[in-house]
C-alpha cells in the first residue's frame, strides 16, 4: 500500500515540472487533474498561465487529457479555451478513467504520466496501473497558508501602526 501512495516525482506546482525530465523518461501522454492542480476549485476558467503551461507541453509533443472527479459543467467550462480531451466524474482512484484517457491519447502504461494534487485519488489510481505519477501541492492549501501568513503579518503591522498612533 505504501508503495502505491508514493509518487515518482513531487513538485510545489505544475509550473515547476521539468518536462525535459518527462521526455527522458519516455513520457508522451499526460493525464492531469483539474481542481487544485490546474486551478483552485473556485476558478472557473483557465487563466493565461495555465493556457501557456498547456500550450508549452503541446508544443513539446506531449498529449494531454484532463481527468476530474468533478462535474461535466465544471470540466467543460474550464476546458473551453484549452480544448483538451477530458473525462468528468472520473471516480479516481478507479482505474477506468485512466484507461479511457490512455485510449483517447493513444498512449500506454509505459509512456503515460499522471499529474495531480491528491495521493488517494490521482497518485493511487496512477500507481495502481503503473503509470508515472507526479504529485503537486494543492493550490487552495497554498492559498490558505499564504492567506494565513498575510493575515498574521497584517495583525503585526496593524498592532505597530496602532501603537505608534497612540
Ligand atoms: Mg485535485
Amino acid at each position: 500500500m505504501k508503495k502505491l501512495l508514493k509518487p515518482n516525482l513531487y513538485y510545489e506546482s505544475i509550473f515547476y515540472i521539468d518536462n525535459n525530465k518527462l521526455k527522458e523518461k519516455g513520457i508522451e501522454g499526460i493525464i492531469i487533474d483539474l481542481d487544485n492542480t490546474l486551478a483552485a476549485w473556485d476558478v472557473k476558467e483557465a487563466d493565461a498561465k495555465v493556457i501557456n503551461f498547456i500550450n508549452d507541453l503541446k508544443q513539446k509533443g506531449f498529449k494531454i487529457c484532463i481527468i476530474s472527479n468533478n462535474t461535466k459543467a465544471r470540466v467543460d467550462k474550464f476546458n473551453e479555451i484549452l480544448g483538451l480531451p477530458a473525462i468528468h466524474k472520473a471516480g479516481k482512484p478507479k482505474l477506468s478513467p485512466y484507461i479511457k484517457a490512455m485510449k483517447l491519447l493513444k498512449t500506454h502504461r509505459q509512456n503515460t504520466a499522471v499529474i495531480g494534487d491528491q495521493l488517494f485519488t490521482d497518485v493511487l489510481g496512477g500507481n495502481r496501473l503503473g503509470l508515472f505519477t507526479i504529485l503537486v501541492t494543492p493550490i487552495s492549501e497554498k492559498e490558505f497558508i499564504w492567506t494565513r501568513m498575510v493575515r498574521k503579518l497584517e495583525r503585526i503591522v496593524l498592532k505597530k501602526v496602532i501603537i505608534k498612533d497612540k
